[in-house]
């Protein structure tokens, strides 16, 4: 019995496929990216040494993050900023109330976080009486619309200009035929109160830097600036795998992720948070608590096979080249992280039974492995998932013994010359009606590889 998770993603995903105006606008908004990528990636002299030596300092601090982490602890502890490890979603949104309460807190500044998508903070604060404002213009449109963003990197992906002008005409009164430079500057005039109202300003961490207990935030508006900069309390709230060992790093991390998240050669703002506000410093916060969660992460950790989808930087790029992806689109799948990425990592840091059917919605053409910037070989990972499915007994019985008679079938040669292509073509497809339900019919040749090569062989 497929899991009620698998059966909305089938539903929602034979929805999207068939609405054409969806995929014009993602086919528009990925082409403009794919444009761009080349201009990023001519700044490497060599690109893929770059990708090589980016995986194996990714390499270096997974296998060695519990030590990284404790170094990070430590400094940053040191410069007056306080850890908090959270196990799951539920400590970390604990811990955050706490802090909001101690601090009298009713409105939150937030910029641009996926970690707080999974923990799906908005909604706890809200329900907790605290307001949470989006200050990326993406999130902003997607959180004005009611909506989780559909893309790790470009929250409003499947929006064209008209939908955020109607959007904004409707829940800001603005006028519909607006142009994107007047709505973000309605956007840029309301948030700016925000900013001056807030009591708490929340932000992601893009990489957390061991060497130096630093938090690096890279983004291209200056919201997260303003959002850890004004308020009086910054709270973060890192992924445990954002770890790279050192400050140095970053001369290769801030270009690859640029290069391959907007086709950037570097975004244009990259922000290093040490701590709080110093003695004698103009600005910043006067308290810094940094959560790192863990969420399922230590899961994947465990698994020698999986460790290395830890590595990933979240530039989007997979998600730009599935074509599961960008058929579907990212709310068919339910998740917080989607495409390639997500389907690998959801089932281990959530549940396998819930979630295994992700590892199967891929071509496994392995254009996600190709254009990743740490390397990371995504559509093996996927057949790991599967792979790990049938060895727990998530797969169905009828799966198994049709995979188990061809299998049979394949290895013995009087079999596989029996009968014509027709017969063939009858017995397999009337076998496997379930698998055609989204597949295709099987065809077989007119002929056997096995009478192709006899005859091949007759005539020299
Ligand atoms: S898996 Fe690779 S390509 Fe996909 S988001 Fe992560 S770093 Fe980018």
């Amino acid at each position: 019995m497929p899991s009620q998770q698998e059966q909305s993603f089938l539903a929602k995903s034979k929805i999207k496929t068939a609405d054409l105006e969806h995929r014009r606008k993602i086919n528009f908004n990925i082409s403009k990216y794919n444009a761009v990528i080349p201009q990023g990636k001519s700044q490497f002299s060599d690109v893929n040494l770059a990708k090589e030596r980016a995986k194996n300092v990714k390499w270096r601090a997974i296998e060695t993050l519990d030590q990284y982490l404790e170094e990070f602890e430590s400094r940053i502890t040191r410069q007056g900023a306080k850890v908090i490890w959270a196990e799951n979603a539920q400590d970390a949104l604990e811990n955050i109330l706490k802090i909001c309460k101690d601090k009298n807190c009713t409105t939150i500044v937030k910029s641009k976080s996926m970690v707080t998508e999974e923990i799906h903070l908005n909604d706890f604060l809200e329900k907790n009486k605290i307001e949470s404002v989006e200050t990326d213009l993406g999130e902003y449109i997607q959180q004005l619309d009611g909506e989780p963003p559909y893309h790790i990197v470009t929250p409003a992906m499947h929006k064209s200009k008209e939908d955020v002008a109607k959007l904004f005409a409707q829940k800001l009164g603005t006028d519909p035929s607006a142009t994107p430079e007047q709505l973000t500057l309605v956007a840029r005039e309301k948030l700016r109160q925000r900013y001056i109202d807030a009591e708490i300003g929340i932000t992601g961490a893009n990489f957390i830097v061991a060497d130096i207990g630093g938090i690096a935030v890279t983004e291209n508006e200056g919201n997260a600036r303003l959002s850890c900069a004004w308020p009086k309390t910054h709270i973060v709230i890192a992924g445990i795998e954002k770890m790279i060992p050192s400050i140095n790093d970053l001369s290769l991390f801030w270009p690859l992720l640029s290069t391959f998240g907007t086709g950037q050669k570097v975004t244009v703002y990259n922000t290093l948070i040490t701590g709080p506000r110093q003695a004698g410093e103009t600005d910043g916060p006067e308290d810094m608590y940094v959560i790192l969660l863990d969420n399922g992460r230590t899961n994947i950790l465990a698994s020698e096979k999986q460790r290395e989808s830890l590595y990933c930087i979240r530039c989007g790029a997979c998600l730009n080249a599935c074509p599961v992806y960008k058929n579907i689109g990212g709310h068919a799948y339910e998740t917080t992280y989607s495409g390639p990425i997500g389907s690998v990592i959801t089932p281990n840091m959530r549940d396998l039974g819930d979630w295994k059917h992700l590892s199967y919605a891929s071509t496994l053409c392995g254009n996600c492995t190709e254009v990743c910037p740490v390397k990371i070989n995504i559509h093996e990972l996927l057949l790991e998932n599967r792979n790990e499915a049938v060895k727990t007994g998530e797969s169905n019985f009828g799966e198994r013994m049709a995979w188990k008679l061809w299998k049979r079938a394949m290895l013995n040669r009087r079999t596989m010359n029996t009968g014509n292509s027709t017969i063939k073509n009858w017995v397999v497809n009337s076998f496997v009606k379930e698998w055609k339900k989204n597949r295709g019919e099987i065809v077989f040749p007119k002929k056997s590889f096995n009478q192709m090569w006899t005859e091949m062989k007759g005539k020299n």
